[in-house]
């Protein structure tokens, strides 16, 4: 997919802080944390929302959640918020799906 700055990522061809990486999945540092741990939860493949995923390939839904964990308990104390923000009005703002998984600090209010 051209133009998608997750897809550039996912290719090392935009430079990210990477945490973790499966066959399926890149986990990178979110470049404006709104918590002391802010990763996002990609995965390669394209698809515009975590809706579409699960209709297209619902065992990597399953994955994120999985590698979110494993972050958590690598960077934090295991707790943690996944937030997949689906559409322009919910806050998405790069329509290549991507969980938000914030943690390290006590969290309120409505999250990413
Ligand atoms: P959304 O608003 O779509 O749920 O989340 C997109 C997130 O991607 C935002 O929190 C934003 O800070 C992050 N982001 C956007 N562009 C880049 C980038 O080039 N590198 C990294 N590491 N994060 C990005
Ligand atoms: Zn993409």
């Amino acid at each position: 997919m051209t133009d998608c700055v997750f897809c550039a990522i996912v290719a090392g061809d935009i430079p990210a802080e990477v945490v973790a990486t499966t066959d399926n999945v890149v986990a990178f540092r979110d470049i404006a944390p709104k918590a002391p741990l802010h990763v996002l939860v990609v995965p390669r493949l394209h698809v515009a929302t975590v809706g579409e995923l699960a209709h297209t390939a619902p065992e990597l839904v399953a994955e994120l959640v999985t590698v979110a964990q494993q972050i958590a308990r690598e960077h934090a104390e295991g707790d943690f918020r996944l937030t997949f923000n689906t559409g322009a009005s919910a806050g998405q703002t790069v329509f290549h799906a991507h969980g938000h998984v914030l943690g390290g600090r006590v969290l309120e209010g409505e999250g990413a």
